[in-house]
């Protein structure tokens, strides 16, 4: 399994490539801004595209969709319902993407080749917020970040829930390195020690 990792957009979302190179297939998580850009690095792995995943509908994860659907009108793409508009809610989300929508639930797997995520539920910064898990890593989009999380106080923000999300990702047996939806790549037990959210969450959970 390798990782890429771009920057894009004006507030520099990660958006991450993930390939199998036993099967030259992969998937691009959070295609945030910059479709020309990324469709052309895409060509330039030579793999064929499986999937797109999206950690949640906020714009600076999901404004390149359209042009990626166009690009490869044929490729699943996977969201959350719960933050997919309808029409006449909150500007901060994608209305609904066109294309071959998907939607995912806790305990989903999507299939990458021989790579397989896990859906978990992490509610919190959106309603619809997921993170992806497989083997070692943990794509986290605006959940849990390097010493930090996301913000609450956007549209369908819940400080309690995404206190929920927090414990339940830090009691993830094990270890993980963690692929963020901003700034830098951790790992979870890094997180676990260090993130004043992560423990204050924690403790909350104790008390
Ligand atoms: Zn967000
Ligand atoms: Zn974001």
């Amino acid at each position: 399994m390798e990782i890429k990792s771009y920057q894009v957009g004006e507030i520099g979302t990660n958006c991450y490539f993930v390939l199998d190179g036993e099967t030259k297939r992969g998937c691009i998580i959070d295609p945030g801004d910059d479709g020309a850009r990324l469709i052309e690095e895409w060509e330039k792995t030579g793999y064929s595209l499986s999937a797109i995943l999206l950690t949640h509908g906020h714009y600076d994860h999901t404004t390149a969709l359209p042009e990626l659907t166009a690009a490869y009108p044929s490729v699943p793409v996977y969201v959350h319902r719960e933050d997919v508009c309808e029409r006449g809610q909150p500007a901060f989300y994608q209305c609904m993407p066109s294309g071959n929508v998907h939607y995912i639930k806790e305990g989903d797997t999507v299939a990458v080749g021989g790579i397989v995520f896990t859906v978990l539920e992490t509610p919190g910064h959106t309603p619809g917020s997921v993170v992806f898990q497989t083997k070692d890593a943990l794509f986290t989009g605006d959940t849990l970040f390097a010493g930090s999380c996301g913000r609450v106080d956007f549209p369908g923000g819940d400080w309690g829930a995404m206190c929920a999300s927090l414990r339940r990702l830090a009691s993830l047996p094990g270890d993980y390195r963690i692929y963020p939806g901003h700034e830098w790549t951790s790992t979870l037990e890094n997180e676990r020690q260090g993130n004043p959210y992560v423990r204050s969450a924690l403790q909350l959970g104790q008390a």
